[in-house]
């Protein structure tokens, strides 16, 4: 059985999943390390075979019996070194043909070690070169294990090429001393079969689960262009639609108010156009934040930017909403002494503002609201503070998602659109800044935009 095979064979499952390329890339990969593992474990065996004849004596007793045993493990030692370098050159692709040479190869080796050693021990089996023999054999039989471990068959051949040869010699011998080296031999084989099974199961899993990770963070990685190039077009979209309604709505209001101010007009039409006039503005206000909203999503909001006196400016926005106060509601502003100017777009700080402000106004119904303004490790703090409604632990996570209103019930009683903070968020980003809140359910909340000081070059 080939690489490619043993890939497939265990792979099945996951094989919808994998590209392949990736896996034929995998698998070659694969090959060459088995032919650069297998590299190191030649000169151990041919130097096998070199010290049993030298120790045993062998050599001397036997001179043409081990001449022919060196010739022959250098021969095969070639073979499978010449077989692995085919397998190692760059321009190498998976070809049945290498894979077999370079397999032929590797199984010639302890074909000719253990031939050698058998005949040397069924000479002289009370001698030194019996425990040589088999504790070289069990040595090469084990560190096959690991090094051919992706290729099952290749480490099995291997396995049974050292064992059988013994198990044979011990039949032939028949003596006690064979009937123990068959035996040994048949366990041992036994056990080096299942470990190479389980070995071979392990580092393809191994793999396979890689390569599984690597094809679905390709997907993932693919999902998240899709997503973002909807959303980009999701975008545009609203952008567009939401340029296209304010035209008419203006017409619309600007009917209502005629009508309203007409000194022709009935109570009745009065009243009716003021409700066209209300619902008119609530209507052009969602349709302003949607199209600020993908104005910003769709990175077509550039900031004009130009030196900003910050104090003045949220004192403006505060003073402006005054009006709005219910139930006794203070509203309360303080600058710390020497606040510097700083750079940025005015028209969309204010809008951050007036967005804050208006929350704390809006969900306050008694106590007090605080515009608080003060530098802190080298930003600009502007402290949104106020007694009203708070929000939940749990609702904290979501608010500067869109759309997002606490108070999702159809007996709300605070009106809005649930885009201002989103925009904030990402108007104040864009200005190098960040909002922070902290709230406490029924106590109130505390939103700060913490902008950065200009830089010296920019004052
Ligand atoms: P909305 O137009 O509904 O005010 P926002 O995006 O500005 O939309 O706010 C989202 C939600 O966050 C609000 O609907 C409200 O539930 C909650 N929220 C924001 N500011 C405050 C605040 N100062 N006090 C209590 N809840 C707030």
């Amino acid at each position: 059985m080939h690489l490619l095979d043993e890939f497939n064979r265990h792979s099945q499952g996951a094989v919808e999943l994998l590209d392949p390329k990736a896996v034929r890339a995998a698998v070659e990969q694969n090959l060459r390390q088995l032919a650069r593992y297998s590299t190191p474990g030649m000169p151990v065996l041919v130097l096998a075979v070199f010290v049993l004849a030298a120790v045993s004596g062998d050599l001397a007793v036997h001179a043409t019996r081990s001449t022919l045993a060196c010739v022959a493990i250098l021969l095969t030692g070639s073979w499978r070194w010449y077989g692995a370098r085919r397998l190692l050159r760059p321009e190498a692709r998976l070809s049945s043909k290498d894979e077999m040479f370079f397999a032929l190869g590797v199984l010639s080796t302890p074909l000719v070690w253990v031939g050698y050693a058998a005949s040397v021990v069924y000479t002289d089996p009370g001698g030194l070169s019996t425990p040589l023999a088999l504790c070289f054999s069990a040595a090469l039989c084990s560190s096959a294990l690991p090094t051919f471990g992706l290729w099952v068959w290749l480490c099995l051949g291997y396995v049974l090429a050292l064992n059988i040869p013994l198990a044979l010699l011990g039949i032939l011998m028949g003596d006690a001393f064979g009937w123990g080296l068959l035996l040994g031999s048949v366990f041992f084989m036994a056990f080096c079969t299942a470990q190479a099974k389980r070995i071979n199961s392990a580092l393809w899993q191994g793999q396979i689960d890689n390569l599984v990770l690597d094809a679905k963070s390709h997907e993932l990685e693919d999902a998240k262009l899709a997503a973002e190039v909807a959303n980009r077009t999701k975008s545009e979209f609203l952008a567009r639609m939401s340029h296209e309604l304010r035209t008419p709505m203006n017409a619309v209001l600007g009917f209502a108010q005629i009508i309203n101010r007409s000194s022709e007009a009935t109570e009745t039409l009065r009243a009716h156009s003021k409700q066209i006039i209300e619902s008119g503005n609530y209507l052009t206000s969602l349709i302003n934040e949607i199209l600020d909203l993908a104005k910003v999503e769709a990175g077509r909001i550039t900031l004009e930017l130009s030196e900003v006196d910050i104090a003045a400016l949220s004192k403006s926005v505060s003073d402006s909403l005054r009006a709005a106060l219910r139930g006794g509601v203070l509203l309360n502003f303080s600058v710390e002494d020497g606040l510097p100017r700083i750079q940025s777009d005015p028209i969309r700080l204010r809008q951050v503002l007036v967005n804050l402000v208006g929350n704390a106004i809006k969900f306050t119904d008694a106590g007090r609201v605080d515009v608080d303004l003060g530098v802190e490790g080298g930003e600009i703090h502007i402290r949104v503070r106020d007694t009203g409604i708070g929000i939940s632990a749990a609702d904290l996570g979501h608010i500067f998602d869109p759309f997002v209103q606490v108070d999702q019930s159809s007996t709300r009683r605070y009106g809005g659109t649930g885009l201002g903070l989103p925009i904030s968020r990402q108007l104040v980003e864009m200005m190098g800044g960040r909002i922070l809140v902290e709230s406490a359910e029924g106590k109130g909340s505390c939103f700060t935009v913490c902008l950065p000081l200009a830089r010296p070059a920019e004052d």
